[in-house]
């Protein structure tokens, strides 16, 4: 079976792998500190493409930020992502193709193949982590939009500038709806600013009705942004995934998203592509671009 070679850009670690055509990885998951400036990440990235170059057909990267529709250029990004990235031409950095796509397109693309929405040609995956992403399946197709930036969860929740995003607006989804907005909400009910994520769950866990009122306020703000996407894309489901996506009561979600839709039911599921979503939806998706090319 033919294989790629997979790299999946963290903000703390740069994983990469041999991935087959069935979305499996086939080889030991190298791992690498990612390094602080772009520079240097795109030097690791050369190192890591020209020592597995000739065992693969192609190299697929993972990354945060926008990317175009070519799949090679970061064309937009958040305060993730260091200055001067987004000038790199990634199909430049290997003798074979490359292909890059937005980490929560890759991770949608992984839940579609083989995760939680496998045989929905219709779905929405949400990953929720410091920040929250998005990637939008219509028809079968990961939705690109006319730059290729579609699906970034920058919509607005109020205007009444009460809370700074990382894209430099205010009162994103994602500033709600992430863990860093879980802990901002902690703050404001308990007003401890050290308060943490991990302080929140756990307070939940041993029942501690303040804590319990900050996670149900932060699960609102979540099921809010469902009703929307579930209205505009009438999917057959919506994943939520990522470090956070786990902590979410996706029964009590999907009945109150049910309770407010237009459309008829959707589901709302855990994911279950693993924590190496990212590097399995880009080889998948690039598997899917370029077969594509070869046939035309
Ligand atoms: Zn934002």
């Amino acid at each position: 079976m033919k294989k790629a070679l997979s790299i999946d850009i963290g903000g703390t670690k740069i994983y990469a792998a041999y991935v087959n055509e069935a979305g499996e990885i086939v080889s030991d998951i190298e791992k690498h500190a990612t390094p602080k400036t772009s520079e240097e990440i795109i030097e690791k990235l050369k190192e890591i493409i020209a020592n597995h170059e000739k065992e693969v057909e192609f190299s697929a990267i993972s990354t945060a930020g926008g990317v175009n529709k070519e799949n090679t250029k970061v064309i937009c990004s958040t305060a993730n992502l260091p200055f001067g990235y987004p000038k790199t031409d990634f199909s430049a950095l290997s003798n074979k193709p490359v292909f890059v796509e937005n980490d929560a397109n890759c991770a949608a693309w992984a839940e579609y193949k083989i995760g939680s929405a496998k045989g929905y040609d219709n779905n929405i995956t949400l990953t929720l982590g410091t920040g929250v992403g998005g990637g939008i399946i219509v028809d079968g197709k990961l939705l690109k939009g006319k730059s290729g930036v579609a699906g970034e969860m920058h919509f607005k929740m109020s205007m009444d500038k009460k809370r700074h995003c990382s894209c430099g607006a205010y009162d994103c989804f994602e500033i709600y709806a992430s863990g860093n907005g879980l802990r901002i909400t902690g703050i404001e009910l308990t007003g401890n600013k050290d308060i943490t994520t991990y302080d929140i769950i756990e307070g939940v866990d041993k029942g501690d009705s303040t804590m319990l009122r900050v996670y149900n306020i932060w699960q609102n703000y979540i099921i809010a942004g469902l009703i929307g996407l579930a209205d505009i894309f009438d999917p057959d489901c919506i994943v939520l995934s990522g470090s956070m996506g786990k902590f979410c009561d996706v029964e009590y979600m999907q009945e109150l998203v049910n309770d407010e839709i237009v459309t008829l039911p959707t589901k709302i599921l855990h994911a279950t592509s693993g924590n190496y979503a990212g590097m399995i939806g880009a080889a998948l998706l690039g598997f899917e671009k370029f077969s594509q090319a070869c046939s035309k």
